[in-house]
């Protein structure tokens, strides 16, 4: 049977050499596309064909990925809500599965936090190799939007823009998957792509054991792209903040009043840790130090509290700097009187995302995926102090260089404002547009490799 990569190849030789340079990937992109429309007439061949292609990907929303975009917005999928969650992944597995991908489910048991299944779609190379050499796109079902909230379905808000709890965070980026998914399979690019879906069911409350899912499921690929939403100005994320939570107690002694002296005050001795913690960012302006929760005492109050609690989340952009907080943070536990007692403990741990030539190397590829559909994206002035799945994937090891991690670059999702809002809405355009440069830099990377 005919190799469509091989049957491009030619293609490329007999019409494209002579108006394309052969010295960028993009080329590939343009044989894809010679193909497909290669009895138009002359002229500025790739703006013709890239506008046609476009109107593909703009009939297909409107006649099924708007439809698709319903069903999983209409679908509550909170992430605590697990049945929910399973079925808005079953709406988009269903739609990946009827394309040829190879769907697979994998259920979180921790009995303490449950969460949905995760699923994976893989294409039929990906299954051939194992995984080995895979482009992970990354996804998440889940929302912020509690069932028993008002904001429950999509709304078209005006012509371009859909309103709904999810759709632009991020069930949007699922049918660009889907849309994507089909216009390759349509031009017989499919199969021959190394191509590894994760839809992640927590991503918005994650877990430790949807943390580690995540890194085992993409392991052996590559590179990730993460579908995060768009930012406005079409800046591509590739550096995010790690965080860590704390979580202090302090045990004094408790007495009564007229014997003050014989008590120590647990409240007194967590303030003067939270004033230290102030000191400490300020010390370290890149830092973010929250405290967010304290409570102890009675309502006795004429009882010395011997009991008080403080919770706090740390943001840094490398892990260096992390580190470097944290003993500063054991170094701070140090008690006003010698009778109280404060343990420190870390509650959670989410690495940086932080950037690397590879990075680098797969931001410029993509950014020239883009200016081929049309979309011109640009690197994010400064690190994102909010983490996501990005942050878990760029943990995940290179198969032959386990000294390295994967390159990860984020943000690649529609535009829209208003995420874990109720106000939450995406842009029509957007989508179409995110789609094609996403198809671009698929069908680009398949004749590459
Ligand atoms: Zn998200």
């Amino acid at each position: 049977m005919e190799n469509p990569v091989q049957s491009l190849r030619q293609n490329y030789t007999l019409f494209c050499y002579d108006t394309i340079t052969a010295s960028t990937g993009i080329t590939f992109w343009h044989t894809l596309v010679q193909r497909q429309y290669s009895n138009n007439p002359m002229g500025d061949m790739s703006k013709l064909h890239q506008h046609a292609i476009r109107e593909e990907l703009s009939d297909d929303f409107h006649t099924d990925g708007m439809n698709l975009l319903r069903d999983l917005v209409n679908q509550n999928s909170y992430t605590l809500n697990t049945d929910g969650v399973n079925l808005a992944q079953e709406i988009v597995s269903h739609k990946l599965a009827e394309l040829g991908l190879e769907v697979e489910h994998y259920p979180l048991c921790d009995p303490n936090e449950p969460r949905g299944n995760i699923i994976t779609a893989s294409s039929p190379l990906s299954k051939q190799n194992d995984g080995k050499g895979d482009v992970i796109l990354s996804f998440h079902s889940d929302t912020v939007h509690h069932p028993d909230s008002p904001f429950k379905t999509l709304r078209l808000k005006d012509s371009n823009t859909l309103e709904g709890p999810g759709a632009y965070d991020m069930k949007a980026s699922l049918v660009s998957a889907y849309l994507a998914t089909r216009l390759l399979k349509k031009y017989d690019l499919l199969d021959n792509l190394p191509l590894r879906m994760i839809i992640n069911s927590a991503e918005e409350n994650s877990s430790e054991q949807s943390r580690e899912m995540i890194r085992k499921l993409a392991f052996g690929a590559n590179r990730a792209l993460v579908f995060e939403f768009g930012r406005g100005d079409n800046v591509i994320v590739t550096e995010r903040y790690g965080f860590k939570k704390f979580i202090a107690t302090a045990k004094g002694q408790s007495a009564h009043v007229r014997e003050y002296a014989e008590g120590v005050n647990a409240i007194e001795e967590i303030a003067q840790l939270t004033l230290q913690l102030k000191a400490l960012r300020e010390a370290y302006p890149d830092s973010i130090i929250n405290q967010g929760k304290i409570r102890g005492g009675s309502d006795t109050l004429n009882r010395v509290p011997d009991f008080a609690e403080l919770r706090w989340e740390m943001r840094a952009a490398s892990r260096e700097l992390l580190d470097e907080l944290t003993s500063q943070t054991m170094a701070a536990d140090q008690s006003m009187d010698e009778r109280a007692e404060i343990t420190i403990c870390e509650e959670k741990f989410i690495s940086p995302m932080e950037s690397s030539p590879a990075t680098q190397e797969l931001f410029q590829n993509y950014t020239q995926a883009g200016a081929l559909a049309g979309v011109t994206f640009s690197a994010a002035p400064k690190r994102e102090h909010g983490l996501s799945d990005g942050n878990i994937l760029s943990t995940v090891p290179l198969s032959h260089d386990q000294s390295k991690t994967i390159p990860v670059i984020d943000a690649l999702g529609a535009n829209g404002y208003g995420a874990h809002t109720e106000k939450e809405s995406v842009y029509i355009d957007s989508i179409i547009e995110r789609t094609h440069a996403l198809v671009a830099y698929l069908a680009e990377y398949e004749l590459r490799s």
